[in-house]
C-alpha cells in the first residue's frame, strides 16, 4: 500500500510540534496517575526534570569511544563501582552499562557460551533456566544458539535446586536465578543454586533487573532479604536495571561480572577490511545521555533517597496485598519478597476481573501459570491503592454475579508487544503477521 505521509517540504515550527507531541500522547497509558503497573518507574517531576537536564548535557556524546569521551567512561566506571558496592562485590568484580535488562542478559549468556567454547566445549551449549526466568533469556538462547534446559519450580514458585542438579550436563554453560522473578516476585534460592554451579564448575547468573535497587535497601530497613548478590560464592554475574527501580532514564541497565576474564567474552572484536573494530556491548553507538542520567540518579538520590523510595514502594505493595487478601475469592500467588507480585482467583475467572478493571481505566498485566494479574508497586502508586482496591472489589462482585465469557485466548495475555491473542491463533504466526502492523501507517 502506498504510504501517504512524506517528509514535509518545509519544516514546521518547534513550538507547534512540541504541542502536537503533548497532544498526541493524551490517549496513552496513564502512568502518571498510577494507572499502569509496569512500563514506567517514576520518582516525581523534580527528579524527571533533573534527569532530562543531565541527559541534555551529554545529548550528543557517544559512549562507544572512551578515548574520545574520557569523562563518559569515568561516569560509567563510577556507576559500575557504586553498583558493585551495593551488590557486595568482594574483590575484582567488573561490569559494563547496557541499554536495558534484555541487553544485559543477552550479553551474559553470550559470555558464558564463549567462555565454555574457549574451554573446549563441543556441541550445543546449554543453560539451566528456571521456568520463571524472564523471556529475554529465551531470546538470548534463540539469538546465540543455546539449548534451554528448563528448571522446574518448587511449590513456592522458586527454582528447584534439586531439579537444576539433576539436569546438569557436560554442555551446561551456566545456571540462572532471579532476584526476584518477574512473574511471582520471589527470589530463587541463590546460595543453593550457586553451590551446585560451583561444584559443576559453571557460572551462576542472577537476574536482579528488578531487585538490584530494592533488595539492598530492604536490608537497611531491616526487612527479610534472601541472599542473592556477590556475597554468595559461586554467583558469577548479575544483571541490574537502572531504568527500573534506580529511576534513571529509559535505556540504562548494567551487567556485572565476578571477573574481568568472564566480561572479556562479551566484548566483540573483529578485523574488518578497513581496520580493527571493537565494541563492548550489542550496540554500536551508545547514548552518552543514558550514562549521565544513571550517574546523576545515583548521586542525587543517594542511599537515603533510595531507602525512602523503597520504603514507600513496599508500603504500597503491602497495602495492596493486604487489601486483595481481604476480597473473598482472591489470593496472592506465593510469598512475594519485595514490590512485585501477582494475584489470582479461586472461584471466578481472573481475566473477567481484569477486563472489568481495564474498562475502569486501569492498565492490567495478565499472565498464566497460574492465571493472574501482575503488579509492580512503586511510590507513584500511593495514590492508586484505595481506588484500585475499591474498583477491584466491584469488579470481583460483578464478575461473580455475571461472568464475562471472554473471547481471547489465555496464552495471548502476555507482556511486551504481543497484545491479546485471538482464540485459536498460533502465537508465532499471529505475531509475525500482526505485530508489525503496529508500526505501519494505516
Ligand atoms: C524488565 C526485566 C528484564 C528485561 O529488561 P528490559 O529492560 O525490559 O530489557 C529482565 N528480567 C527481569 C526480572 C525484568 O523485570
Amino acid at each position: 500500500m502506498l504510504k501517504t505521509l512524506r517528509l514535509p517540504r518545509n519544516g514546521r515550527s518547534a513550538d507547534e510540534l512540541l504541542a502536537e507531541l503533548e497532544q498526541r500522547k493524551s490517549g496513552d497509558a496513564d502512568w502518571r496517575r498510577g494507572r499502569t503497573w509496569s512500563l514506567v518507574y517514576y520518582a516525581g517531576d523534580e527528579h524527571a526534570e533533573f534527569l532530562k537536564r543531565a541527559y541534555g548535557i551529554y545529548f550528543s556524546e557517544n559512549a562507544v569511544s572512551p578515548s574520545a569521551y574520557p569523562s563518559l567512561a569515568k561516569l560509567e566506571a563510577e556507576v559500575l563501582a557504586i553498583l558493585l558496592a551495593l551488590l557486595n562485590a568482594q574483590d575484582d568484580e567488573v561490569g559494563i552499562m547496557t541499554s536495558g535488562g534484555t541487553e544485559s542478559i543477552l550479553l551474559a549468556m553470550k559470555a558464558y557460551r564463549d567462555q565454555a567454547r574457549n574451554r573446549g566445549l563441543q556441541g550445543e551449549p546449554e543453560i539451566l533456566l528456571p521456568i520463571s526466568a524472564h523471556p529475554s533469556f529465551l531470546k538470548a538462547a534463540d539469538y546465540f544458539g543455546l539449548r534451554v534446559i528448563p528448571v522446574e519450580l518448587r511449590d513456592d514458585y522458586r527454582a528447584s535446586p534439586e531439579d537444576a542438579k539433576r539436569k546438569l550436563s557436560p554442555r551446561t554453560v551456566c545456571i540462572v536465578a532471579s532476584a526476584p522473578s518477574y512473574p511471582q516476585g520471589v527470589v530463587d534460592p541463590v546460595p543453593e543454586l550457586a553451590q551446585i554451579a560451583r561444584e559443576a564448575g559453571v557460572g551462576l547468573h542472577v537476574d536482579a533487573c528488578l531487585g538490584a535497587f530494592v533488595l539492598p535497601f530492604m536490608r537497611t530497613l531491616e526487612r527479610k532479604v534472601p541472599e542473592f548478590d556477590f556475597r554468595v560464592p559461586g554467583v558469577t554475574s548479575i544483571s541490574a536495571d537502572l531504568h527500573k527501580n534506580a529511576y534513571a532514564a529509559k535505556g540504562t541497565s548494567a551487567i556485572l561480572y565476578r571477573t574481568a576474564d568472564l566480561r572479556g567474552y562479551q566484548f566483540f572484536v573483529t578485523k574488518w577490511r578497513n581496520g580493527v573494530y571493537g565494541s563492548p556491548s550489542m550496540q554500536g553507538t551508545r547514548a552518552g545521555g543514558n550514562v549521565a542520567t544513571a550517574w546523576a540518579a545515583l548521586m542525587h538520590l543517594g542511599e537515603e533517597g533510595y531507602t525512602s523510595l523503597v520504603e514507600r514502594a513496599l508500603a504500597v505493595a503491602d497495602a495492596l496485598m493486604a487489601g486483595i487478601r481481604e476480597i473473598p475469592g482472591l489470593y496472592i500467588v506465593g510469598e512475594p519478597d519485595m514490590t512485585v507480585f501477582s494475584f489470582g482467583a479461586r472461584d471466578l475467572d481472573i481475566f473477567g476481573v481484569a477486563r472489568r478493571m481495564s474498562e475502569r481505566g486501569w492498565r492490567i498485566d495478565k499472565q498464566v501459570a497460574p492465571d493472574s494479574i501482575h503488579m509492580i508497586a512503586t511510590p507513584n502508586h500511593e495514590q492508586s491503592v484505595m481506588p484500585f482496591l475499591s474498583d477491584l472489589k466491584q469488579a470481583v462482585d460483578e464478575e461473580r454475579s455475571n461472568p464475562l465469557k471472554l473471547e481471547t485466548a489465555k496464552e495471548g495475555t502476555l507482556y511486551g508487544a504481543t497484545g491479546d491473542l485471538p482464540v485459536g491463533a498460533d502465537p508465532v504466526e499471529y505475531v509475525r503477521s500482526e505485530m508489525g502492523k503496529n508500526y505501519d501507517l494505516a
